[in-house]
């Protein structure tokens, strides 16, 4: 666990400094879906200090777990809106916010619990039918739509792109994704940021980095291949 991590972020590293940006601009979210409590132990004693879930009742059950050690929590699946409730408790980011009935939901759940919770706008760029997220034309609009809610924090945007074998075949996607990001950092949309960009994968994640990525969401590379 120790030699991949360090490998990893040797990787995250060289990458970010080939581009002249600094190794902290890029932040690692290991993808602990699937993975046991054990293993994830594992990984926050080798330095892991963002953990990446898909699944409420499976986050739910980690969390407790592993509520003595100092890690942030982050949601990355699909979230429904029945489930905001749990995820405004649990997480510190929710990458996966794609429509303004899920987002006027979190709004809601945060409030009830004083807090504000961060999201980032999850986009469909190569829009794919199996894949969620708003159409790059709508991304917009649903964003100047969340400005106004109080118990809302905007950070960014999030995007999976089509899986190819190739990571070169992924940059457009991840540049289309940084592009949106600076146009819509232009339109200056009040109370919302976009300093976060999160995108990249064990396939992907260099390409990602060379494009922006502020977060890599990178599960096989630390855990191994998900049964
Ligand atoms: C599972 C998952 C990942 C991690 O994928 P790997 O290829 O295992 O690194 C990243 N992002 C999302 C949204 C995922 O569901």
């Amino acid at each position: 666990m120790k030699e991949r991590l360090a490998t990893i972020k040797e990787r995250i590293q060289t990458i970010a400094e080939a581009c002249h940006r600094k190794a902290e601009t890029v932040r690692l979210v290991a993808v602990s879906k699937t993975v046991p409590v054990e293993i994830v132990k594992e990984a926050i004693d080798a330095g892991v200090t963002i953990l990446g879930e898909n699944y409420i009742q499976e986050a739910r059950e980690k969390c407790n777990a592993l509520i003595s050690y100092p890690v942030s929590w982050h949601f990355i699946g699909h979230l429904q809106s029945n489930k905001a409730k749990y995820a405004v408790r649990l997480f510190d980011l929710i990458h996966s916010v794609d429509s303004l009935k899920l987002a006027l939901e979190i709004n809601k759940q945060a409030k009830k619990i004083n807090r504000i919770q961060s999201i980032l706008v999850q986009v469909n760029i190569a829009r794919e039918a199996s894949k969620s997220g708003v159409y790059v034309e709508e991304a917009t609009r649903l964003i100047e739509a969340l400005s106004p809610l109080e118990n809302l924090a905007v950070r960014g945007l999030m995007t999976i792109p089509p899986y190819f074998d190739a990571p070169e075949k992924a940059r457009p996607f991840f540049a289309a994704l940084r592009e949106l990001r600076d146009q819509i950092e232009r339109s200056a949309i009040p109370n919302i940021a976009m300093d976060e960009l999160s995108m990249g994968m064990t396939g992907d994640f260099e390409a990602a980095i060379e494009e922006g990525a502020t977060l890599v969401r990178i599960g096989t590379a630390i855990f191994g291949a998900r049964k």
